[in-house]
């Protein structure tokens, strides 16, 4: 079969890579100049290895991707970095039961209240009985309201806006279930680890666009035909398919394929997602001294969600020394931070991040921002009812998408055990 593509993350790389390997004719059309989506790498210049434009790592339990690196010879580092909460103007360790119960924050208590609750949740199998429930009401009862005021609260409205209210405990409970206290990370980076995929499939005979922005579906009951166009100054072209799989965002399919039937565009449209920023700091110096990698800032009025010191989990010898921070924050893709330059918002942050560390300014390197307008799903109560399915309305036409990993949260991980399973539907 001659099976189509759109999109070079994850998604697609995982679903071409089986498809090819199955002897069908795979072409990839990715808009971007480079593979691996949200988790697109860059370099700049004296580093060895790329990093993401949005901090990454993969969790010891990811299977899927982890599985896929072993079978393309791809080497992998693992390592035990330090999560901290920032909590009342002070760092606290926090990713461990010891550290929960060493948590001085909360009274002795709540502190073992709230690693009781952990504990249940990690190993509580039945996931659809808890999708009904709203995390925000679950976590205060259950865990106190102390211990949901100081912890648990700033990080939910700090990472969901408006949406809080709405989370499923199952996004909750999938959280915390898949997190492991070693992490891993792709020896290069992610960006090095898809180049390679791409060509494992170049060299298995699939055909990878980059630069090429798919403009429509056009469908008959027959064939899919794609309409895109290879770079801004040149025409677009039609190429006809068996099979098309759409792994963009649920709103941009709507976008391209304009023959979709009202009600099911209704209902992707009901699937609602948060968009993602980080401004990332390259520094002489360290940045969170204690060493922490992870810092999920539980103050409301803080501007920024989390802070992640790379180079605290990855040996700073890969990029020249430099220590590499990300400033991260989940936003409405229409909020002002979307259209913001980096200079701005290193202006709104910077009387907060001075409080962590007063003379971090001195040892700017440079800084960049990235926007992507989604990154989040939102997951509602009940959200398995309206996960849409592999098929669509149009014949030939099949999504596959972030917001489909469902009960699990978006990830690389969950990304690639997509791809694999819209690839099996295809080849069956
Ligand atoms: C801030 C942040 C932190 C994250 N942290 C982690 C983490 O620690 N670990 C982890 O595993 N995952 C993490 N993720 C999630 C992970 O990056 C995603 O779940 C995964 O990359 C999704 O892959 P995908 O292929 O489904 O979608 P995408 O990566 O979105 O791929 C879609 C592709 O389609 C392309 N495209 C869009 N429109 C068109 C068009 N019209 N024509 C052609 N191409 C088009 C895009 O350029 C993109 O390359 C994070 C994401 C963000 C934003």
């Amino acid at each position: 079969m001659k099976i189509g593509i759109i999109g070079a993350g994850f998604t697609g790389l995982s679903a071409a890579y089986d498809l090819v390997k199955n002897g069908h004719e795979v072409s990839v059309f990715e808009k971007d100049s480079k593979p691996g989506g949200l988790a697109i790498g860059y370099k700049e210049p004296g580093w060895e290895w790329t990093l993401e434009k949005h901090y990454h790592h993969w969790f010891t339990n990811d299977r899927n991707i982890l599985n896929l690196a072993k079978e393309i010879n791809y080497k992998v580092l693992i390592n035990r970095p330090k999560t901290s909460v920032y909590v009342d103007g002070n760092l606290y360790q926090l990713d461990s039961p010891r550290s929960v119960i060493l948590f001085p924050r909360l009274s002795v208590f709540d502190r073992f209240r709230m690693a009781g609750v952990i504990g249940i949740l990690r190993y509580f199998p039945f996931w659809k009985l808890l999708e009904g429930i709203k995390t925000e009401e679950f976590l205060s009862k259950t865990m106190g309201e102390k211990a949901y005021e100081k912890i648990w609260e700033p990080q939910l409205k700090n990472k969901f806006g408006d949406f809080t209210k709405d989370i499923a405990l199952s996004w909750f409970w999938a959280r915390i279930k898949k997190r492991t206290p070693s992490l891993v990370y792709p020896q290069g980076g992610f960006l090095a680890f898809a180049q390679t995929l791409v060509a494992k499939i170049e060299k298995a005979g699939g055909k990878l666009y980059f630069n090429t922005e798919v403009k429509e579906i056009i469908c008959d009951k027959e064939m899919a035909e794609i309409k895109f166009q290879e770079s801004l100054k040149t025409k677009t072209k039609n190429e006809k398919f068996d099979k098309v799989i759409v792994t963009l965002p649920s709103f941009f399919f709507i976008k391209i394929a304009p023959s979709l039937p009202e009600d099911y565009k209704r209902e992707l449209l009901t699937l609602k997602g948060l968009g993602a920023i980080n401004l990332v700091l390259r520094l002489k110096e360290k940045f969170l001294k204690d060493g922490t990698y992870w810092l999920s800032v539980c103050d409301k009025k803080s501007p920024i969600m989390a802070i992640v010191e790379h180079t605290n989990f990855i040996d700073n010898k890969h990029y020249n020394n430099e220590h590499i921070v990300y400033l991260g924050n989940y936003l409405p893709s229409d909020h002002p931070y979307m259209k913001i330059t980096a200079d701005e918002l290193l202006k709104i942050y910077d009387p907060y991040l001075r409080k962590i560390n007063r003379n971090y300014k001195s040892s700017i390197i440079n800084f960049k921002l990235f926007q992507v307008p989604f990154a989040q799903p939102i997951i509602p109560v009940n959200y398995s009812k309206i996960v849409p399915p592999f098929q669509t309305p149009l014949p030939n036409v099949y999504l596959a998408n972030i917001q489909q990993v469902y009960p699990w949260d978006r990830g690389t991980n969950y990304a690639v055990e997509l791809g694999q399973k819209v690839a099996r539907l295809i080849d069956e």
